[in-house]
């Protein structure tokens, strides 16, 4: 779709964002006979996986797992080349779906949502783009992205640097090329840790800039197994269910068992066998409280810490890998070959702990130590996670109340299962803060919420209501829940983009429900039987005016 063609219409429904979110909001909707339209900022549909081409970038849930299930058919024709495919694949699954559903012809690109402001009187969202054009929905959707406002931190000099720079998140189409070149590196989380292997085996000469060393753990990534993929296929219904009723939107969960439980010996038996397998659960699901009991998490932390120093050849540099922080309370990652890329003779470490970055140069960086110089900076410094996204669009509700100013303080963050928070009539966030998206497989976690979206829009159809809003009760108890499940945890206690520590000035505080797909989704399922106990749903006033 080019220009804005629906200026002068009111749409049932504008969804932000064409990522998996956006395209199965918009499926689900135009399937059930809504007029709705998708505005998305890339030229392409994909999100995430359109906009992170990184060399190295892959899924970290098991494909077969990471993928739409709402659809049999798309299930059955489409078949991943390998246990984690990598982004090119990933991207080239979304445009089929894209393809396969017709989606293109109502998503509008290269177009921000810059505002959204809600309209009392006729009980609609007046809604900005960035081209200048309105357009006005009973419905906002913000299928933003959690994890889709790059962050660059705020370097003294960064402008200065007359050389190339990238960011993970925001990684151009064409090829970069490191031939020859001295790289530098910042940032060795999920984003980083995958590119710096690849990234050394190209580059020149390698250095990686440190703040918190990290435990990651083998990806073991094969090629799809026909047999593998043949019974899920028969078997996804039953799969399906398992994935629905879990912990994190896979099938298996953690052992039913305490790490205290068993001898030294037998847990590092339970432990390499972890590793072996390889994947993001093999080794957090061992036992049932590396989560929660320090005792527990230090024996698998130790453990990891051992194959770090076995893998890394010189000490010195094996000393500045090992990471002290409970191990799980920032996402686990999972690699290939990163520690190994160490023993490189192109790759170097820098420990920002020890030498902190004072300033960008024209050259390089410059730490307390000395001038790195550079030709090629690659920033792998993550996201404004969650609320970032939500906070770039002014959002205003009732009374004018923007949703940054309401929640401006950590302990503020005050939403309705994620999905809602008051003020805001007939706003919707999929995978908003304060639900299990970023802890869980996203794909359970998004089809859940777009169905449910779906229904509670049809359930306003069918009952001849116009506005459906979080109430204050509600979103107090169920923010105070999150609170209550992260508290139990030891994810707390680090700083971590979960807890918004990686932002700058960002309030601290939990950012998602803890307790899991599986319980979030009975206590969706209960509220909307109980006819969507905890909203206030109200009738058309636009007679009234
Ligand atoms: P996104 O894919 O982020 O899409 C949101 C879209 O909204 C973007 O295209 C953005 O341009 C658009 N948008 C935002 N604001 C505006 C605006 N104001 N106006 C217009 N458009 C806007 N999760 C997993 O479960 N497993 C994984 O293996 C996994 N790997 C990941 C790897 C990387 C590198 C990253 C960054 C994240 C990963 N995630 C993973 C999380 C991932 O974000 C989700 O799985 C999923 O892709 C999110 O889909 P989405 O549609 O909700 O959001
Ligand atoms: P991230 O986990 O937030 O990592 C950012 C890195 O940059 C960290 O090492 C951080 O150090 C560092 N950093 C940030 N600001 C810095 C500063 N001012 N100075 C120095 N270093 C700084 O971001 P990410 O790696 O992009 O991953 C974000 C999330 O995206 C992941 O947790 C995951 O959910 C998802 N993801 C998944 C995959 C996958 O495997 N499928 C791949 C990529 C991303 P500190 O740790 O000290 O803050």
């Amino acid at each position: 779709m080019a220009a804005n063609q629906n200026q002068n219409q009111e749409l049932d429904a504008v969804v932000v964002g064409a990522g998996f979110s956006g395209m199965y909001m918009l499926h689900k909707l135009r399937d059930l006979g809504y007029s709705v339209r998708v505005y998305e900022a890339g030229e392409d549909v994909g999100g995430t996986w359109y906009w992170n081409r990184y060399p190295g970038a892959r899924c970290d849930i098991e494909s077969i797992y990471y993928n739409y299930t709402f659809s049999e058919e798309l299930l059955n024709e489409w078949t991943w080349s390998s246990r984690y495919a990598e982004q090119p694949e990933i991207l080239r699954y979304i445009n089929f779906v894209a393809d396969r559903l017709d989606l293109r012809r109502d998503i509008q690109f290269k177009t921000k949502v810059t505002a959204a402001h809600y309209d009392e009187a006729n009980q609609n969202w007046k809604i900005q783009l960035g081209d200048g054009t309105n357009v006005t929905a009973k419905h906002f959707i913000a299928a933003i992205g959690c994890l889709s406002a790059s962050n660059i931190p705020n370097f003294n000099g960064i402008d200065r640097f007359k050389g190339e720079m990238y960011h993970t998140g925001r990684w151009p189409h064409e090829k970069v090329d490191f031939k020859g070149k001295r790289v530098g590196v910042i940032g060795t989380g999920s984003s980083g840790i995958q590119a710096i292997p690849i990234i050394a085996e190209e580059a020149g000469y390698l250095t990686v800039f440190q703040r918190t060393p990290q435990y990651s753990s083998p990806t073991e990534n094969y090629v799809s197994d026909p047999e593998t993929i043949r019974q899920t296929r028969a078997n996804y219904k039953e799969i399906r269910k398992q994935m629905y009723e879990s912990m994190h939107g896979v099938p298996d969960g953690p052992r039913d068992r305490s790490a205290l439980e068993d001898s030294p010996e037998e847990r590092q038996r339970i432990y390499e066998e972890g590793w072996g397998k390889g994947g993001l659960f093999s080794l957090s699901y061992t036992y049932n409280d590396l989560g929660i009991v320090e005792e527990a998490n230090k024996t698998v932390a130790e453990f990891i810490r051992a194959k770090i120093r076995k893998t890394v050849q010189d000490p010195e540099v094996a000393d500045k890998l090992m990471p002290t922080y409970y191990y799980g309370t920032k996402r686990p990652i999972i690699d290939t070959n990163y520690f190994e890329t160490y023993n490189r003779k192109n790759v170097s470490l820098v420990d920002l702990r020890a030498e902190p970055i004072e300033e960008i140069t024209s050259n390089g960086i410059r730490t307390s130590k000395g001038e790195y110089l550079l030709d090629t900076l690659v920033f792998a410094t993550g996201f404004d996670a969650m609320t970032g996204p939500l906070f770039k669009i002014d959002i205003r509700g009732k009374d004018g109340v923007s949703l940054k100013e309401k929640w401006a303080g950590g302990a503020n963050l005050k939403t309705y299962l994620g999905i809602a928070t008051a003020g805001f009539p007939n706003l919707f966030m999929i995978t908003g803060p304060q639900s299990p998206s970023v802890l869980s497989n996203m794909m359970v976690s998004i089809e859940q919420h777009v169905d449910w979206v779906a229904d509670c829009i049809g359930y306003l159809r069918e009952n001849n209501l116009e506005a459906i809003e979080a109430t204050v009760p509600a979103e107090e108890a169920w923010s105070q829940q999150c609170n209550d499940i992260a508290e139990m945890s030891l994810a707390v206690k680090t700083d971590s983009w979960y807890m918004g520590a990686n932002i700058e000035g960002k309030p601290r505080g939990f950012i998602a429900f803890a307790g899991g797909v599986g319980l979030y989704r009975q206590i969706c399922d209960d509220i909307t039987a109980k006819g969507y106990e905890g909203f206030s749903l109200e009738a058309s006033t636009k007679a009234l005016n």
